[in-house]
Protein backbone atom coordinates (compact mmCIF):
# COMPACT_ATOMS: atom_id res chain seq x y z
CA UNK A 1 0.00 0.00 0.00
CA UNK A 2 1.78 3.43 -0.79
CA UNK A 3 0.87 6.22 1.29
CA UNK A 4 -1.24 9.50 -0.64
CA UNK A 5 2.19 11.25 -1.67
CA UNK A 6 3.68 8.31 -2.29
CA UNK A 7 0.97 7.23 -4.83
CA UNK A 8 1.01 10.71 -6.39
CA UNK A 9 4.93 10.49 -7.21
CA UNK A 10 4.48 6.85 -8.69
CA UNK A 11 1.91 8.55 -10.87
CA UNK A 12 3.89 11.68 -11.54
CA UNK A 13 6.81 9.19 -12.40
CA UNK A 14 5.35 6.34 -14.73
CA UNK A 15 3.23 8.83 -16.54
CA UNK A 16 6.51 11.66 -17.02
CA UNK A 17 8.39 8.49 -18.39
CA UNK A 18 6.21 7.42 -20.82
CA UNK A 19 5.43 10.64 -22.31
CA UNK A 20 9.67 10.91 -22.76
CA UNK A 21 9.68 7.27 -23.75
CA UNK A 22 6.66 5.33 -25.53
CA UNK A 23 7.29 3.64 -28.32
CA UNK A 24 5.93 5.17 -31.97
CA UNK A 25 2.87 2.78 -32.29
CA UNK A 26 0.52 3.29 -35.35
CA UNK A 27 -2.17 2.81 -33.14
CA UNK A 28 -1.26 5.76 -30.65
CA UNK A 29 -1.44 8.10 -33.19
CA UNK A 30 -4.75 9.40 -32.89
CA UNK A 31 -7.69 7.79 -30.17
CA UNK A 32 -9.97 6.85 -32.88
CA UNK A 33 -11.80 4.04 -31.22
CA UNK A 34 -11.76 1.94 -34.48
CA UNK A 35 -8.09 1.63 -34.80
CA UNK A 36 -7.67 1.36 -31.02
CA UNK A 37 -9.82 -1.44 -30.97
CA UNK A 38 -8.38 -3.19 -34.13
CA UNK A 39 -4.85 -3.08 -32.22
CA UNK A 40 -6.32 -4.35 -29.19
CA UNK A 41 -7.76 -7.42 -31.01
CA UNK A 42 -4.23 -8.19 -33.56
CA UNK A 43 -1.91 -7.38 -29.75
CA UNK A 44 -3.90 -10.24 -28.36
CA UNK A 45 -0.89 -13.09 -27.51
CA UNK A 46 0.78 -11.44 -30.49
CA UNK A 47 4.19 -9.20 -30.67
CA UNK A 48 4.07 -5.51 -31.63
CA UNK A 49 6.48 -6.04 -34.50
CA UNK A 50 4.55 -8.68 -35.82
CA UNK A 51 0.83 -6.50 -35.42
CA UNK A 52 2.12 -3.43 -37.41
CA UNK A 53 2.06 -4.65 -40.66
CA UNK A 54 -1.21 -6.46 -40.86
CA UNK A 55 -2.56 -3.47 -38.53
CA UNK A 56 -1.17 -0.95 -41.70
CA UNK A 57 -2.68 -3.49 -44.44
CA UNK A 58 -5.59 -3.86 -42.20
CA UNK A 59 -6.81 -0.43 -41.79
CA UNK A 60 -5.76 0.51 -45.77
CA UNK A 61 -8.33 -2.03 -46.81
CA UNK A 62 -11.04 -1.26 -44.07
CA UNK A 63 -10.35 2.24 -43.21
CA UNK A 64 -14.01 2.20 -41.40
CA UNK A 65 -16.20 -0.11 -39.12
CA UNK A 66 -18.86 -0.09 -41.97
CA UNK A 67 -16.17 -1.27 -44.61
CA UNK A 68 -15.28 -4.19 -42.13
CA UNK A 69 -18.75 -5.09 -41.21
CA UNK A 70 -19.93 -5.39 -45.51
CA UNK A 71 -16.82 -7.07 -46.26
CA UNK A 72 -16.72 -10.80 -47.84
CA UNK A 73 -15.34 -12.72 -44.30
CA UNK A 74 -13.18 -14.73 -46.81
CA UNK A 75 -11.23 -11.71 -47.43
CA UNK A 76 -11.14 -10.12 -43.57
CA UNK A 77 -9.62 -13.77 -42.74
CA UNK A 78 -7.42 -13.29 -45.99
CA UNK A 79 -5.40 -10.19 -44.92
CA UNK A 80 -5.46 -11.93 -41.15
CA UNK A 81 -3.78 -15.06 -42.79
CA UNK A 82 -0.36 -15.34 -40.58
CA UNK A 83 -0.77 -13.20 -37.69
CA UNK A 84 -2.93 -16.69 -36.07
CA UNK A 85 -5.74 -17.01 -33.51
CA UNK A 86 -8.25 -16.65 -36.62
CA UNK A 87 -11.19 -16.77 -34.42
CA UNK A 88 -10.26 -13.23 -33.64
CA UNK A 89 -10.48 -11.63 -37.10
CA UNK A 90 -14.07 -13.80 -37.34
CA UNK A 91 -15.23 -12.06 -33.81
CA UNK A 92 -13.62 -8.55 -35.13
CA UNK A 93 -16.26 -9.07 -38.10
CA UNK A 94 -19.04 -9.98 -35.66
CA UNK A 95 -18.59 -7.44 -33.40
CA UNK A 96 -18.16 -4.81 -36.56
CA UNK A 97 -21.87 -6.01 -37.88
CA UNK A 98 -23.42 -5.43 -34.45
CA UNK A 99 -22.04 -1.88 -33.51
CA UNK A 100 -23.23 -0.83 -37.37
CA UNK A 101 -26.30 -2.55 -36.85
CA UNK A 102 -26.84 -1.28 -33.01
CA UNK A 103 -24.06 1.70 -32.37
CA UNK A 104 -24.39 3.63 -35.24
CA UNK A 105 -21.59 2.61 -36.54
CA UNK A 106 -19.70 3.55 -32.76
CA UNK A 107 -17.68 1.60 -30.64
CA UNK A 108 -20.13 1.62 -27.45
CA UNK A 109 -18.63 3.61 -24.48
CA UNK A 110 -20.58 1.42 -21.62
CA UNK A 111 -18.54 -0.96 -20.37
CA UNK A 112 -21.40 -3.35 -20.39
CA UNK A 113 -22.28 -2.91 -24.15
CA UNK A 114 -18.14 -3.48 -24.80
CA UNK A 115 -18.84 -6.60 -23.31
CA UNK A 116 -21.42 -7.90 -25.14
CA UNK A 117 -19.62 -7.79 -28.37
CA UNK A 118 -17.78 -10.91 -29.76
CA UNK A 119 -14.65 -11.18 -28.85
CA UNK A 120 -14.22 -8.50 -26.19
CA UNK A 121 -13.18 -9.41 -22.53
CA UNK A 122 -12.34 -7.68 -19.59
CA UNK A 123 -9.01 -6.29 -20.35
CA UNK A 124 -9.55 -5.24 -24.07
CA UNK A 125 -12.76 -3.48 -22.90
CA UNK A 126 -10.69 -1.98 -20.45
CA UNK A 127 -8.08 -1.09 -22.55
CA UNK A 128 -10.42 0.11 -25.33
CA UNK A 129 -12.53 2.13 -23.40
CA UNK A 130 -9.69 4.19 -21.15
CA UNK A 131 -7.63 4.79 -24.50
CA UNK A 132 -10.77 6.21 -26.68
CA UNK A 133 -13.30 7.70 -24.26
CA UNK A 134 -11.05 8.43 -21.02
CA UNK A 135 -13.09 5.82 -19.10
CA UNK A 136 -11.62 5.04 -15.38
CA UNK A 137 -11.33 1.34 -15.80
CA UNK A 138 -7.85 -0.10 -15.21
CA UNK A 139 -6.38 -2.80 -17.44
CA UNK A 140 -5.34 -6.32 -15.96
CA UNK A 141 -3.69 -9.03 -18.13
CA UNK A 142 -0.64 -11.02 -18.35
CA UNK A 143 2.16 -8.58 -18.95
CA UNK A 144 0.48 -5.48 -16.18
CA UNK A 145 -0.30 -8.55 -13.57
CA UNK A 146 3.46 -9.34 -13.93
CA UNK A 147 4.52 -5.34 -13.16
CA UNK A 148 1.83 -4.93 -10.35
CA UNK A 149 3.20 -8.65 -8.92
CA UNK A 150 6.71 -7.30 -8.44
CA UNK A 151 5.85 -3.79 -7.49
CA UNK A 152 3.60 -5.27 -4.48
CA UNK A 153 6.10 -8.82 -4.23
CA UNK A 154 3.42 -10.86 -4.71
CA UNK A 155 4.53 -14.78 -4.50
CA UNK A 156 2.69 -17.68 -6.21
CA UNK A 157 0.52 -18.43 -9.22
CA UNK A 158 -0.99 -15.14 -10.00
CA UNK A 159 -4.09 -16.82 -11.86
CA UNK A 160 -4.83 -18.92 -8.30
CA UNK A 161 -5.93 -18.35 -4.64
CA UNK A 162 -7.65 -14.57 -5.59
CA UNK A 163 -4.28 -13.02 -6.04
CA UNK A 164 -6.02 -12.07 -10.01
CA UNK A 165 -8.88 -10.49 -7.88
CA UNK A 166 -6.49 -9.17 -5.22
CA UNK A 167 -4.09 -7.43 -8.48
CA UNK A 168 -7.26 -5.91 -10.20
CA UNK A 169 -7.65 -4.66 -6.72
CA UNK A 170 -4.32 -3.42 -7.04
CA UNK A 171 -4.47 -1.99 -10.89
CA UNK A 172 -7.86 0.05 -9.53
CA UNK A 173 -6.18 1.79 -6.70
CA UNK A 174 -3.35 2.30 -8.94
CA UNK A 175 -5.19 3.89 -11.79
CA UNK A 176 -4.88 8.05 -12.71
CA UNK A 177 -7.91 9.21 -12.54
CA UNK A 178 -7.03 12.23 -14.87
CA UNK A 179 -5.56 10.09 -17.49
CA UNK A 180 -6.47 6.28 -17.21
CA UNK A 181 -5.76 5.85 -21.36
CA UNK A 182 -2.43 6.77 -20.82
CA UNK A 183 -1.97 5.30 -17.54
CA UNK A 184 -3.12 1.66 -18.55
CA UNK A 185 -0.86 2.17 -21.89
CA UNK A 186 2.24 3.49 -19.23
CA UNK A 187 2.58 0.24 -17.30
CA UNK A 188 1.87 -1.75 -20.56
CA UNK A 189 4.58 0.18 -21.89
CA UNK A 190 6.32 -0.44 -19.02
CA UNK A 191 5.68 -4.50 -18.97
CA UNK A 192 6.71 -4.89 -22.66
CA UNK A 193 9.83 -2.71 -22.36
CA UNK A 194 11.60 -2.28 -18.51
CA UNK A 195 9.77 -4.61 -16.51
CA UNK A 196 10.07 -7.77 -18.97
CA UNK A 197 9.45 -11.74 -18.10
CA UNK A 198 13.11 -12.64 -17.85
CA UNK A 199 15.75 -9.89 -17.96
CA UNK A 200 14.08 -6.96 -15.73
CA UNK A 201 16.01 -3.91 -16.13
CA UNK A 202 15.54 -2.21 -12.56
CA UNK A 203 18.25 0.34 -12.97
CA UNK A 204 15.86 2.13 -15.83
CA UNK A 205 12.50 1.49 -14.35
CA UNK A 206 10.37 4.83 -13.67
CA UNK A 207 8.95 3.43 -10.29
CA UNK A 208 11.91 1.38 -9.04
CA UNK A 209 12.26 3.28 -5.80
CA UNK A 210 8.56 1.76 -5.14
CA UNK A 211 9.00 -1.90 -5.81
CA UNK A 212 8.99 -4.62 -3.14
CA UNK A 213 10.38 -7.19 -5.13
CA UNK A 214 13.19 -4.93 -6.18
CA UNK A 215 14.34 -4.36 -2.88
CA UNK A 216 13.92 -8.25 -1.98
CA UNK A 217 15.92 -9.70 -4.87
CA UNK A 218 12.64 -11.42 -6.13
CA UNK A 219 12.27 -9.43 -9.36
CA UNK A 220 13.27 -12.41 -11.69
CA UNK A 221 11.55 -14.85 -9.87
CA UNK A 222 8.13 -13.22 -9.86
CA UNK A 223 5.88 -13.86 -11.31
CA UNK A 224 6.13 -18.01 -10.19
CA UNK A 225 6.22 -19.55 -13.77
CA UNK A 226 3.03 -21.65 -14.48
CA UNK A 227 2.79 -25.56 -15.04
CA UNK A 228 2.59 -25.69 -19.13
CA UNK A 229 0.01 -28.46 -20.14
CA UNK A 230 1.81 -31.32 -21.84
CA UNK A 231 1.94 -31.47 -25.71
CA UNK A 232 0.16 -33.44 -27.67
CA UNK A 233 2.13 -34.35 -30.90
CA UNK A 234 0.05 -34.84 -34.04
CA UNK A 235 0.94 -36.29 -37.25
CA UNK A 236 -0.55 -35.16 -40.25
CA UNK A 237 -0.07 -35.50 -43.89
CA UNK A 238 -1.05 -33.05 -47.36
CA UNK A 239 -1.31 -33.77 -51.13
CA UNK A 240 -0.04 -30.79 -52.68
CA UNK A 241 -1.22 -31.51 -56.64
CA UNK A 242 0.55 -29.89 -58.81
CA UNK A 243 -0.09 -29.24 -63.44
CA UNK A 244 2.01 -28.52 -65.67
CA UNK A 245 1.56 -24.87 -64.97
CA UNK A 246 2.87 -24.95 -61.60
CA UNK A 247 -0.54 -24.01 -60.53
CA UNK A 248 -1.94 -26.02 -57.42
CA UNK A 249 -5.35 -26.86 -55.65
CA UNK A 250 -6.80 -25.86 -52.40
CA UNK A 251 -9.83 -26.43 -51.05
CA UNK A 252 -12.02 -24.51 -48.86
CA UNK A 253 -12.54 -23.87 -45.36
CA UNK A 254 -13.14 -27.58 -43.72
CA UNK A 255 -15.67 -28.13 -40.54
CA UNK A 256 -15.19 -29.16 -37.20
CA UNK A 257 -16.58 -32.64 -36.79
CA UNK A 258 -15.70 -33.02 -33.41
CA UNK A 259 -14.98 -31.17 -30.16
CA UNK A 260 -12.35 -32.18 -27.69
CA UNK A 261 -9.93 -30.73 -24.48
CA UNK A 262 -7.24 -33.23 -25.46
CA UNK A 263 -6.38 -33.33 -29.42
CA UNK A 264 -8.14 -30.71 -31.68
CA UNK A 265 -9.83 -32.28 -34.83
CA UNK A 266 -7.75 -31.67 -38.46
CA UNK A 267 -10.09 -28.80 -39.48
CA UNK A 268 -9.34 -26.58 -36.15
CA UNK A 269 -5.24 -27.25 -36.69
CA UNK A 270 -6.04 -25.85 -40.23
CA UNK A 271 -7.66 -22.71 -38.45
CA UNK A 272 -10.29 -23.60 -40.74
CA UNK A 273 -9.25 -21.50 -43.59
CA UNK A 274 -8.02 -22.57 -47.69
CA UNK A 275 -5.79 -25.78 -47.49
CA UNK A 276 -3.98 -28.33 -49.27
CA UNK A 277 -6.18 -31.91 -48.74
CA UNK A 278 -4.67 -33.04 -45.58
CA UNK A 279 -5.12 -35.92 -43.11
CA UNK A 280 -4.63 -36.88 -39.34
CA UNK A 281 -1.50 -40.03 -39.70
CA UNK A 282 -2.54 -42.82 -37.83
CA UNK A 283 0.31 -45.52 -39.30
CA UNK A 284 1.29 -45.06 -42.63
CA UNK A 285 1.48 -41.43 -44.03
CA UNK A 286 1.61 -42.16 -47.95
CA UNK A 287 -1.17 -45.25 -47.82
CA UNK A 288 -3.47 -43.35 -45.82
CA UNK A 289 -2.74 -39.99 -47.79
CA UNK A 290 -3.69 -41.96 -50.90
CA UNK A 291 -6.71 -43.41 -49.85
CA UNK A 292 -7.76 -40.16 -49.12
CA UNK A 293 -6.95 -38.76 -52.61
CA UNK A 294 -8.92 -41.62 -54.31
CA UNK A 295 -11.93 -40.84 -52.31
CA UNK A 296 -11.78 -36.95 -52.78
CA UNK A 297 -11.08 -37.50 -56.57
CA UNK A 298 -12.20 -40.74 -57.79
CA UNK A 299 -11.80 -39.70 -61.55
CA UNK A 300 -7.47 -39.47 -60.68
CA UNK A 301 -5.51 -42.34 -62.05
CA UNK A 302 -3.07 -43.65 -59.20
CA UNK A 303 -1.01 -40.43 -58.01
CA UNK A 304 2.90 -40.79 -57.99
CA UNK A 305 3.68 -39.12 -54.50
CA UNK A 306 6.71 -37.59 -54.06
CA UNK A 307 7.28 -37.07 -50.23
CA UNK A 308 8.75 -33.38 -50.13
CA UNK A 309 10.90 -32.43 -46.47
CA UNK A 310 8.77 -32.43 -43.07
CA UNK A 311 7.66 -29.14 -41.64
CA UNK A 312 7.24 -28.51 -38.15
CA UNK A 313 4.18 -26.54 -36.77
CA UNK A 314 2.73 -25.42 -33.10
CA UNK A 315 -1.24 -24.77 -32.33
CA UNK A 316 -1.85 -24.18 -28.75
CA UNK A 317 -0.70 -27.03 -26.97
CA UNK A 318 -0.54 -29.22 -30.21
CA UNK A 319 2.96 -30.03 -32.01
CA UNK A 320 2.18 -30.80 -35.22
CA UNK A 321 4.98 -32.55 -38.46
CA UNK A 322 3.52 -32.17 -41.65
CA UNK A 323 4.62 -34.63 -44.29
CA UNK A 324 3.79 -32.87 -47.19
CA UNK A 325 3.73 -35.21 -50.49
CA UNK A 326 3.87 -33.75 -54.29
CA UNK A 327 1.89 -35.25 -57.13
CA UNK A 328 2.04 -34.40 -60.85
CA UNK A 329 -1.23 -34.46 -62.87
CA UNK A 330 -2.04 -33.19 -66.16
CA UNK A 331 -5.18 -31.81 -65.15
CA UNK A 332 -6.45 -31.02 -61.32
CA UNK A 333 -10.10 -33.36 -60.84
CA UNK A 334 -13.35 -31.51 -60.74
CA UNK A 335 -14.16 -30.03 -57.47
CA UNK A 336 -16.34 -27.29 -57.81
CA UNK A 337 -15.33 -26.29 -54.27
CA UNK A 338 -11.80 -26.24 -54.78
CA UNK A 339 -9.82 -23.81 -55.98
CA UNK A 340 -6.84 -24.06 -58.13
CA UNK A 341 -3.85 -21.08 -57.97
CA UNK A 342 -0.08 -20.93 -58.63
CA UNK A 343 1.84 -22.45 -55.69
CA UNK A 344 4.44 -19.61 -55.82
CA UNK A 345 1.55 -17.12 -54.68
CA UNK A 346 -1.43 -18.31 -52.70
CA UNK A 347 -2.23 -14.53 -51.23
CA UNK A 348 -5.16 -14.49 -52.95
CA UNK A 349 -7.18 -17.23 -50.82
CA UNK A 350 -6.74 -17.04 -46.71
CA UNK A 351 -3.86 -19.73 -45.73
CA UNK A 352 -2.87 -20.59 -42.38
CA UNK A 353 0.97 -20.80 -41.75
CA UNK A 354 0.60 -24.46 -40.98
CA UNK A 355 -0.78 -24.41 -45.10
CA UNK A 356 2.07 -21.49 -45.90
CA UNK A 357 4.78 -23.82 -44.49
CA UNK A 358 3.42 -26.75 -46.92
CA UNK A 359 3.28 -24.48 -49.99
CA UNK A 360 7.14 -23.38 -49.22
CA UNK A 361 8.52 -27.41 -48.56
CA UNK A 362 6.66 -28.41 -51.78
CA UNK A 363 7.80 -25.33 -53.99
CA UNK A 364 11.58 -25.39 -53.15
CA UNK A 365 11.12 -29.59 -53.62
CA UNK A 366 9.19 -28.76 -57.45
CA UNK A 367 11.49 -26.48 -58.48
CA UNK A 368 14.92 -28.96 -57.68
FE1 LIG B 1 9.97 -4.30 -12.64
FE2 LIG B 1 12.41 -3.87 -11.67
FE3 LIG B 1 10.76 -1.83 -12.09
FE4 LIG B 1 10.33 -3.56 -10.12
S1 LIG B 1 12.05 -2.18 -10.32
S2 LIG B 1 8.80 -2.76 -11.54
S3 LIG B 1 10.99 -5.47 -11.06
S4 LIG B 1 11.62 -3.21 -13.66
Amino acid sequence: MLSPSSLLRFRKNLLAWFSQFQRDLPWRRDKHPYRIWLSEIMLQQTRVAAVIPYYLRFLERFPTVESLAAAPPQEVLRLWAGLGYYSRARNLQKAAQEIVAKHHGIFPQSAQQALALPGIGAYTAAAILSIAYQKKLAVLDGNVARVLARLGAVTGDLRSNGRWTQLQQSADTLLDQRSPGDWNQALMELGATICTPRSPQCLLCPVAEFCEARKLGLAISIPEKRKKRDTVDITLASLVLLDPKDRTLLLPPPKSCQKSSSRADVATLLSRMWHFPTIQVHQHAELELRHHAQQLFPSLAKLHLIPVANARHAVTFHSIIILPFLARVPKFPRLPSAKSLPLADLSSLPISNLTRKVARSSLLASST
